[in-house]
Order: structure tokens, then sequence, then C-alpha cells
């Protein structure tokens, strides 16, 4: 720990609908375990992750977030401020409840509106183990990444663990290289915002 430096931590902030796995997955990434007895998030909840990539130990400060009810005006207070804070969201929907996933595009545009900082929106797609052809397709969600200029689109179960350790090994990469200040990513002029390409 003593190597580790300030600048190598980063808020990480999750958001999505109810019920689309958000405190599984960061429940799974601190204990490589499925808990089925997960209680409902009321209000922003961090947690502590350590991933380690090429070397570097990245701590990330994760916000889990309670989901949105539609014009919640509590939903508002607590979560838009916590935009500001972060240099990562993960945007979560799930795979088999479509609604879930068409609440996305809301969500990022509130970020895009509330937000002038370069900082990794990553669309994450819950659920893959029991998902069918039916239900919201990968290339549905590769497509929305791209439309919503997000900046990776990644299918995870927080379930079986699949794509986890993956997802947060890529947010740490990400940042590895990004100017982070306070946890969070160096505000940008107006004009520097537009530029964002999706790497997915
Ligand atoms: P949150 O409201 O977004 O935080 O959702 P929860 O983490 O509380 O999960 C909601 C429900 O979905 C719970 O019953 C979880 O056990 C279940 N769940 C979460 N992730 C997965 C997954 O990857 N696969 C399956 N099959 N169920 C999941």
């Amino acid at each position: 720990m003593a190597d580790v430096t300030f600048s190598q931590r980063a808020n990480v902030l999750i958001i999505g609908d109810f019920n689309v796995g958000k405190s599984t997955l960061i429940n799974y990434q601190r204990t490589k375990q499925f808990d089925n007895t997960i209680v409902p998030t009321i209000e922003i909840e961090p947690s502590t992750i350590n991933v380690t990539v090429n070397g570097t130990n990245m701590i990330f400060t994760v916000k889990d977030s309670p989901g949105m009810k539609e014009d919640s005006i509590k939903y508002g207070r607590f979560v838009f401020p916590e935009f500001q804070n972060c240099a990562v969201i993960m945007f979560v929907y799930d795979k088999t409840h479509r609604p879930s996933f068409d609440q996305i595009t809301y969500l990022k545009q509130m970020v895009d509106e509330l937000v002038n900082r370069r900082m990794e929106c990553i669309l994450v797609g819950n659920k893959c183990d029991i998902a069918t052809d039916n239900d919201v397709t990968f290339n549905d969600g590769h497509e929305r990444c791209a439309e919503l200029n997000m900046d990776l689109f990644i299918e995870i179960s927080a379930k079986k663990g699949t794509n986890v350790e993956e997802l947060f090994c890529e947010a740490a990469l990400r940042l590895k290289n990004m100017g982070l200040e306070f946890g969070s990513t160096k505000e940008l002029h107006k004009s520097e915002n537009n530029h964002k390409s999706c790497q997915c």
C-alpha cells in the first residue's frame, strides 16, 4: 500500500434501474461470490474495491445508487450530484428487461447535461446468464453504446461472475493514464466535451 499514490484513486458510480443487479455486481467484485440476500439500495452506498492492472494498484470508491423512479425528485437529489465526483460511470441494465435498457438513454442525457469533464461512460448489460434471443441482444447494446457516444460496452453476469473482473480492469486501464484529481477527472472547456469517441 505504501507506494500507492493519491492519483491512483478513482470514484466509480453505478447507475441504472431497480433490480438490474448493481448491488450484486459490486458485491461480486468485492467477494467473488454471488449473494442472493442483498437488500435494496436506498441511498448512495460507497465501498472500496482494489484493482491491479499492469502492476498498478487502482483504488476504486464504488458508489451504488438506488434505482430511478420516473421523475423522482429524490433520485435527482441523491444521484445527480454524484455525477460530478466520479471518473467512471457504469450504466447497468438488465438484458431480460427492456425498460431498464431504454432508461439508459435518459440517464446518459442527464450525465451529458450535468457534467463537463472527461469521464469513462461504460454501458453494462447484466444477467447474460439467463438472457435469451428475445431479450436485449448484444447488437442492441453495441448500437446503443455508439448512439450515446459511450466509451465501452460489455455484457456481464454478476451472478456467475462472467466479465466482472474484466469490467473493473478495463475501467482501471482506461483511467491509468488519465489525469485524476480527488478521484474524479479534470474539468473540460465546454467545446472539448463533445469529442469523445466510442472505443467499443
Ligand atoms: P439492484 O437493484 O440494481 O441493485 O439489483 P440487485 O443487485 O439487488 O439484483 C436484483 C435481482 O437480480 C436479485 O434477485 C439478484 O440476485 C438478481 N441478479 C443480479 N445479477 C444477476 C445476474 O447476473 N444474473 C441473474 N440471473 N440474476 C441476477
